[in-house]
C-alpha cells in the first residue's frame, strides 16, 4: 500500500502568518481574544486556547483593553472601527488576500459597478467583502443563477478566495447573456487554486482520498468536492481518529490532500493511523 500526499497540503500562507501572529502574542502570557474563529479548523483552535487564545461570538464579551485579533477571514469595516475604538493595541490577523478582496469589492462600489461576489453568502470572508459594498453586492454561489441577471450599470466580478475557479468562469460567462460590461478581477487566492489542482491530479491516480479538515472549512468542502468528482471514494476527516479499517480493504493507493487551516500534526496523525489500520 501506498500513501500519496499533495505536495501543499494543510497551512497556507494566511493562516500560518495568522497562527503565528497570536502564538507570538500568546508567548508572552497574554490572553488574546478573537472574534470568532481565528482559523476553521477546531482542533488547531483547541491546541491555541490552551495557551490563552479566547474564541468569543459577541464583541461585548471582551474586556475593555484586552488584546483582540482581527481573524483570518476578516471583518466589517465597522467592527474595525469599534475594535480600533475599544482596544488600541488590536492585532490584524486578516489575511492580505482576502484584504486584497475586500479592496476589490471597495473599489468597485466606489468606481459605481454593480459589484458580484462569487461565494457564499454566509460565509465570513463574504460577509466582510459585502461590507465594503455597504452590503449591496450580488453573491452568486449557484451559476446558473447569473444568466437571469440584469444589472443596470458596469458589473464588477470578483470572487471569495476559496472558491473553485470553475465557479467564477461559469458566472462570469453566464452573466454575458444579459450584460456587456463586465469587469473581472480573479481574487481567488494561489493556495486555493494550487490545492484544487493538485487534489483534481491526485484523486486521478490513486484508489481513495482522504481529506483532512475541518468541516466548516470552505476550502476543505471544495477539495472534497473536486475529489468527488473524479469519482473515487473520498472521505472528509477532521481527525485521525474518524478513519475506519473497512474504508482501505483491497486499496493500493491512498492519496491524502488537507485543507488551509490543517496543521501538519493532523496530517501527521492521519498517516500514522492508516499505518497501523493496514
Ligand atoms: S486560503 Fe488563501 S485567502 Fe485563505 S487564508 Fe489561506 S492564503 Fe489567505
Amino acid at each position: 500500500m501506498q500513501i500519496i500526499i499533495a505536495k501543499n497540503a494543510g497551512f497556507c500562507f494566511g493562516v500560518k502568518r495568522a497562527v503565528d501572529i497570536v502564538e507570538k502574542e500568546l508567548g508572552k502570557k497574554e490572553k488574546v481574544y478573537c472574534l470568532g474563529q481565528l482559523i476553521h479548523n477546531r482542533q488547531v483552535i483547541e491546541r491555541l486556547e490552551e495557551k490563552g487564545l479566547v474564541t468569543v461570538e459577541n464583541m461585548e464579551d471582551i474586556p475593555d483593553g484586552a488584546k483582540f485579533v482581527v481573524r483570518s477571514h476578516g471583518v466589517a469595516p465597522e467592527v474595525v472601527e469599534k475594535i480600533k475604538a475599544k482596544y488600541g493595541n488590536s492585532l490584524d490577523a486578516t489575511c492580505p488576500f482576502v484584504r486584497r478582496a475586500q479592496l476589490t469589492a471597495e473599489n468597485f462600489y466606489l468606481d459605481g459597478l454593480d459589484v458580484v461576489i462569487c461565494g457564499d453568502s454566509q460565509h465570513a470572508e463574504v460577509i466582510g467583502i459585502n461590507a465594503r459594498t455597504k452590503n449591496s453586492a450580488t453573491i452568486i454561489s449557484d451559476p446558473g443563477e447569473a444568466k437571469y441577471l440584469e444589472f443596470k450599470k458596469t458589473v464588477g466580478v470578483l470572487s471569495q478566495t476559496t472558491q473553485k475557479a470553475e465557479l467564477l468562469k461559469s458566472t462570469v460567462n453566464n452573466l454575458l447573456e444579459k450584460n456587456k460590461k463586465i469587469i473581472i478581477e480573479n481574487t481567488i487566492c494561489l493556495d486555493s487554486s494550487t490545492k484544487q489542482a493538485e487534489v483534481s491530479a491526485l484523486a486521478k491516480e490513486v484508489d481513495i482520498m482522504i481529506i483532512v479538515g475541518g468541516k466548516n472549512s470552505s476550502n476543505t468542502g471544495k477539495l472534497v468536492q473536486l475529489s468527488e468528482a473524479q469519482k473515487i471514494p473520498t472521505y472528509h476527516i477532521e481527525k485521525s481518529s474518524e478513519l475506519q479499517k473497512k474504508w482501505f480493504g483491497n486499496i493500493k493507493k491512498i492519496g491524502i490532500a488537507a485543507g488551509a487551516s490543517t496543521a501538519k500534526f493532523l496530517i501527521d496523525d492521519v498517516v500514522d493511523k492508516i499505518n497501523e489500520l493496514c
